[in-house]
């Protein structure tokens, strides 16, 4: 098909204190005996958040460590133990960040998808519909609450769950989760969404349809990174509003250098994706002019720091399997560099670029 056909997060709920709506939300979608399985990032064991978590009946929460990003491996357990013990569930809710929130895709996929996740890493492998899923994120930026992937580090690859059956079913956005993330975190995800809108809006797969979404996530990046002198709840809100529109504007184009060289990254050093998006965005000036000098701004006015030397003393076998990584990036490449990327960055100059790290 020439043009895509995108599915979308067919229902979402926008509002400080939504959260609290969740059991009503889900209660139609129980199936009697069938359990709700929360799946909650393992920073909130014991907090607040937890205590109102709904549960009824059978439902369990289960915890998830986030110290690594999601492995196929570790989706592969918690759909067993899942089957095993329960048989089928009434549906999959992910509260966390962008690695729950894609943990919560991938076992609600798996739940109804026979063999290991890492069958279906790629694009449209997924044979059957995933189980009722919903996603609620407590920190901003990734867009993994729209997005039609979820991203499994696997044996051989670090790559999404691309179909359309991984979208959420149901999105709870709710800003006053967002509170209490580190100060360091919340800017690496949040830039997370800046580097979406800075790769989508420069790309060349970009049309009116990214463009509409991409400018609007920029300027609420802007307005709070840039502008505004003080943190407060509206930039939480704000912050929430750019990630959904990010996702949106990399639905339809794609994202850019700063991903694909972060993938290699993640996949020998297990970088997380925010900060290692920064660490690459950070010297890029040359691809994204504009964009890096604002991003620089950003974080001396924040006073983070980006980690240094991540790439210091690595042998040239581990530089090769970077380099390898990122340059099966292809869509990406081509969105940032046009067809003839591999002339334009060439291995030596990307191995380059990786020392600079
Ligand atoms: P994350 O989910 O890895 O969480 C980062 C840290 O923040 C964790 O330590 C977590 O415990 C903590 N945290 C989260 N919410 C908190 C809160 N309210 N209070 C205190 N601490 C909190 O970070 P992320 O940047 O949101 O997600 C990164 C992951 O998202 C990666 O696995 C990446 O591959 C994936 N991703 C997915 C998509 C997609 O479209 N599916 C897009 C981009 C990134
Ligand atoms: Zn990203």
């Amino acid at each position: 098909m020439k043009f895509r056909n995108f599915p979308m997060v067919p229902r979402v709920v926008y509002g400080r204190g939504s959260f609290d709506q969740t059991s009503e939300i889900i209660e139609e979608k129980r199936n009697k005996e069938r359990p709700f399985i929360f799946l909650v990032d393992k920073v909130f064991k014991e907090k607040e958040l937890s205590k109102n978590i709904p549960l009824q009946g059978k439902d369990i929460i289960i915890y998830i460590d986030t110290t690594d990003e999601p492995k196929t491996k570790g989706i592969d357990e918690i759909r067993d133990n899942l089957k095993e013990e329960f048989g089928t569930v009434s549906g999959i809710i992910g509260i966390g960040g962008g690695s729950v929130m894609d943990a919560a895709k991938a076992v609600a996929i798996m739940m109804n998808n026979e063999g290991s996740s890492t069958q279906y890493q790629g694009w449209d492998l997924v044979k059957n519909p995933a189980v009722y899923h919903v996603g609620i994120p407590t920190i901003s930026g990734t867009g993994a609450e729209v997005s039609r992937t979820c991203i499994l580090t696997g044996p051989e690859r670090k790559l999404g769950i691309n179909s359309d059956f991984t979208p959420f079913d149901q999105v709870i956005l709710d800003p006053a989760l967002t509170k209490g993330v580190e100060k360091n975190q919340a800017f690496f995800t949040g830039m997370d969404c800046y580097i979406h809108c800075i790769e989508s809006l420069t790309g060349t797969y970009l049309n009116a349809f990214s463009k509409s979404y991409g400018e609007k996530a920029l300027d609420l990046c802007q307005k709070v990174y840039v502008q505004k002198s003080e943190w407060d709840d509206e930039s939480d809100e704000d912050l929430m509003m750019a990630s959904w529109h990010g996702g949106m504007s990399i639905a339809y184009s794609q994202v850019g250098i700063a991903h694909a060289v972060s993938y290699g990254l993640s996949y020998l050093l297990g970088t997380h994706h925010g900060v290692g998006n920064c660490i690459v965005f950070d010297r890029l000036e040359k691809y994204y002019p504009e964009g890096v000098k604002e991003f620089k701004y950003m974080v001396e006015k924040n006073k983070i720091e980006i980690p240094q030397g991540i790439c210091k003393g690595l042998s040239d076998e581990q530089f090769d399997i970077m380099i390898n990584v990122s340059y099966g990036m292809v869509p990406l490449w081509e969105n940032a560099l046009g067809k003839d990327w591999q002339k334009i960055m060439t291995k030596e100059k990307l191995r380059a670029l990786y020392e600079e790290m």
